[in-house]
């Protein structure tokens, strides 16, 4: 099983020099499938997702995170993509300028919501004329949010393994999916979302990278859960530190459960002290990441919301 090796935990070794080079990117000379990234049981990746910058001050601020995490060389970054696809052409930019000014292989965020399939596959056709050839292939949240009845466009997909399929169809793709330690909310069924991930993988992809979660051993019961099911491709495990505590209960929307109530009460003990709420949030996350490492996961994916210093860290202190 890849997603969780049973074999002792590799060192976590920052990788120390940049992939090679050409005159074609800043960086990069080729674009590595991500697949063949997380194949060198050596190595577990370090990678980091950003949401596309709307105005002139968040694409500073994405340079910014871009520059302050080059130092980690992550292997891969990924930008997100807006649920209805209005504001694709923002997810395309940054997408290629991720590539352009990062070592770090560069994936696109792809969702089904709002989308004919002319549509969609307008969305491939533009990674492929900026060579992004990773895709993280994921349905999107409800227009009406993340608890709203899902409604497919009428000419579109109903679903992620819908979306798998059709970009393993127009091309040399190498395909993400999500996956959830937590139950995803619209069904709070475990062994469904197992199962879809072993769907996902006879589609086409190739790994995946899970939603926020509280508690390592929620990853390993979900990679066990998924093998059950035939299921055996990488799962990186999805990391985000509470640095405030305004996040408790977005965090609980996002992932779809509370968070753990000894580290609520914990927050709560320090919540007018915002660098003792960082510290613990560092603390845990570091914590994590060491016993994700340690068991076995093929590496890390950090959800920066565009900002470096709490993964830098995170990865530092590991
Ligand atoms: C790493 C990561 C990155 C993400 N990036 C983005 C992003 O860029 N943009 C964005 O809008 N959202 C993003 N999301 C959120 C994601 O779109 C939502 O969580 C969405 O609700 C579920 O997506 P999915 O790909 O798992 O969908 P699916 O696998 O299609 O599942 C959606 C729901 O339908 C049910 N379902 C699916 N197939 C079947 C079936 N055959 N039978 C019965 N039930 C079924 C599932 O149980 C689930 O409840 C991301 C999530 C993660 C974990």
């Amino acid at each position: 099983m890849k997603g969780c090796r049973a074999t002792p935990a590799k060192a976590y070794r920052i990788r120390k020099t940049a992939p090679e080079t050409n005159q074609n990117s800043k960086y990069t000379a080729h674009m590595p499938h991500i697949a063949d990234l997380l194949k060198n049981p050596q190595h577990r990746t370090t990678s980091f997702e950003f949401f596309p910058p709307k105005n002139d001050e968040a694409q500073e601020q994405l340079q910014q995170a871009i520059t302050g995490l080059e130092p980690l060389h992550p292997d891969f970054i990924s930008v997100t993509y807006g649920a209805n696809g209005s504001a694709r052409h923002f997810t395309f930019a940054a997408t290629e300028f991720v590539k352009r000014e990062s070592s770090a292989v560069a994936m696109g965020h792809l969702t089904c919501v709002s989308q004919s399939v002319g549509d969609l596959k307008g969305a491939i056709a533009s990674y492929k004329d900026i060579q992004v050839e990773n895709i993280l292939a994921v349905r999107g949240d409800p227009v009406g949010g993340p608890t709203a009845p899902w409604v497919k466009h009428p000419d579109g997909l109903d679903n992620a393994t819908q979306l798998v399929e059709l970009v393993k169809s127009q091309g040399d793709f190498c395909v993400g999916v999500a996956a959830f330690c937590d139950p995803h909310p619209e069904t709070m069924n475990f062994e469904l979302d197992a199962k879809l991930l072993a769907d996902k993988q006879r589609a086409g992809a190739e790994f995946a990278i899970t939603q926020l979660f509280f508690g390592a051993h929620k990853y390993f019961e979900l990679v066990e859960r998924a093998a059950k099911w035939g299921c055996d491709f990488p799962i990186l495990p999805g990391i985000m530190p509470v640095t405030n505590v305004n996040q408790i209960e977005r965090f609980a929307t996002l992932s779809g459960a509370a968070l753990p109530a000894d580290l609520v009460e914990r927050l709560e003990a320090v919540r007018d002290d915002p660098a003792s709420v960082r510290a613990i949030g560092i603390e845990v996350a570091v914590d994590m990441c060491r016993e994700l490492l340690a068991g076995g996961a093929p590496g890390l994916h950090f959800f920066t919301q565009n900002r470096s210093k709490a993964t830098r860290e995170i990865v530092e202190a590991l």
